[in-house]
């Protein structure tokens, strides 16, 4: 096997195309770094309304799913590095204002939407004349993959040789639906039952990538681990035990190119130092109309407003967190019971605390560099993304011990590590922490050297992505040699 791979990089979001959360942050720099270390690396997913933003051309190619009365027209993108980025286009699957459906709603017809993309990946290939040595499947909505070179393309030499690795972005997410879905799938009866894709009398697009892929891996070390216990492994956990040597953890990176504040052309002043930061803190002040001066620390949110957030923790310590000396702005969309806790919290503290209830890009690269700190209290995060944008914009994490976060942030002892930690969904950890984090505000020198520290960090992908160029070597080698002892 050549040290140069062929890679297709599956996944429903992809930034800038479409994005809703980490996975598109994920998918839409991953790709850029494999190519630089010399990799022919491309990318596929729909074509939403929304990834019209972007320039992409048409390529005329029309291609018939096997189980579909549809079929997928082809268009194409880059991402920085030259890669490129093939969008399927379908009008009755793809055409819709949301990717998955309203904010916290699925579309009734996912099963069908992704089972479509799977397909489409496939035939796209050929179609293409890219023959992939490795497809890299991410979350559920790309779960079939692995089961359908399994069976539908199992006999097609064309195929045979193609290597699956399927990525745990959010094991919460499943993509579970009732077992009448099965024949929109187009797989054949035997994989209807429980060692097939069934899980508990419906159907998991997750189960499928999980136990017909080559090789998992998450999205940190961490997570890897806590995903193999009862309490975080949503059901899998099983599974993932039996496939404990297939799976690894690989902390996620930051794209520099869009997360930077000394570059970034999304805040009005960028900065490389604490003393500088300041201009977008008073912008932030203006533009939430907050009261507050140079002693108040102002701490954010910016996140999918559920219950993985960790926002009950915030609703059950608010009247204590409302006694503290602390600003609040949330940027954050979700639940319905989230944003009213929200938007009752601001109207009734208006000086204080505020809330963007949008998804806004821009607004969250301003209220990240214009804050203090920045609170995740998540009760899982299998990485989490913007506590490491949050250390480079000199934004101090406030986090739960969890997943990704613990990995990613060290708790400052008055000279070493980057943020403060408290145990998930535990009240009283929280509020200590926080009260920490506040005398530290206040203490200017203890506050600029935890700063320093976290804008110091590097989490750029040049590390990950050579973990990932080792894992696909790794399945690619591996998967050979099995196939050359049967
Ligand atoms: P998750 O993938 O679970 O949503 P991550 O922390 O991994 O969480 O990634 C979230 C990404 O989505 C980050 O890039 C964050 O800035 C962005 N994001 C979340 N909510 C919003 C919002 N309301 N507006 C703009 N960006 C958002």
């Amino acid at each position: 096997m050549s040290s140069s791979l062929k890679i297709l990089l599956v996944a429903s979001e992809v930034f800038p195309y479409a994005k809703t959360g980490g996975l598109a942050d994920v998918a839409g720099s991953l790709p850029s770094a494999l190519k630089k270390l010399g990799h022919d690396v491309r990318v596929l997913l729909p074509k939403y309304p929304c990834t019209e933003s972007q320039p992409i051309r048409s390529l005329n190619l029309e291609i018939e799913i096997p189980n579909s009365i549809n079929k997928a027209t082809l268009f194409e993108g880059r991402l920085p590095e030259n890669v490129p980025v093939y969008l399927v286009g379908n009008d009755t699957y793809f055409n819709r204002e949301h990717i998955y459906g309203e904010p916290g709603t699925e579309y009734s017809d996912n099963a069908e939407r992704f089972s479509f993309l799977s397909q489409a990946a496939l035939e796209s290939c050929k179609a293409l004349d890219f023959q992939p040595d490795i497809i890299h499947c991410n979350d559920w909505h790309t779960g079939l993959i692995p089961v359908y070179l399994k069976s539908l393309y199992s006999g097609k030499k064309w195929y045979s040789n193609i290597r699956t690795l399927f990525s745990i972005h959010n094991l919460g997410y499943q993509g579970n639906f009732s077992m009448e879905n099965f024949s929109t799938t187009g797989l054949p009866d035997r994989f209807a039952g429980s060692d097939g894709i069934e899980f508990y009398g419906k159907i998991s697009f997750l189960k499928s990538g999980l136990i017909f892929s080559d090789a998992l891996n998450t999205v940190s070390p961490r997570y890897c681990q806590e995903i193999q216990t009862a309490g975080l492994g949503f059901g899998m956990e099983g599974i993932l035990q039996q496939r404990s040597k297939d799976l690894t953890g690989i902390l996620n990176g930051v794209d520099y190119s869009v997360w930077n504040p000394a570059t970034d052309k999304l805040i009005a002043d960028p900065y490389d130092s604490l003393p500088k930061k300041q201009n977008s803190r008073e912008a932030l002040i203006d533009k939430f109309s907050l009261k507050i001066d140079k002693n108040t620390p102002l701490l954010c949110m910016i996140s999918r407003l559920s219950n993985q957030k960790g926002i009950d923790l915030l609703m059950e310590a608010s009247e204590n967190i409302k006694e503290e000396n602390l600003a609040l702005v949330v940027l954050g969309q979700g639940e319905s019971k989230y944003e009213s806790f929200f938007s009752q919290l601001s109207k009734s503290n208006p000086n204080r605390f505020a809330l963007a209830s949008t998804f806004d890009d821009t607004l969250a690269h301003q209220i990240l560099a214009g804050s203090d700190m920045f609170l995740m209290p998540s009760t899982y995060e299998p990485c989490g993304l913007t506590q490491m944008y949050a250390l480079k914009y000199g934004t101090v994490p406030l986090v739960s011990s969890v997943g990704g976060l613990d990995d990613s942030i060290q708790t400052f002892d008055g000279k070493t590590g980057t943020g403060f930690k408290f145990a998930p969904n535990d009240k009283n950890s929280l509020l200590l922490a926080l009260k920490k984090a506040l005398a530290c505000f206040s203490d200017k020198s203890s506050w600029e050297c935890l700063v320093n520290n976290g804008m110091a960090k590097d989490f750029s992908w040049d590390k990950a992505a050579i973990e990932y160029a080792n894992l696909y070597l790794d399945i690619c080698n591996t998967a050979s040699s099995h196939k050359t002892l049967q």
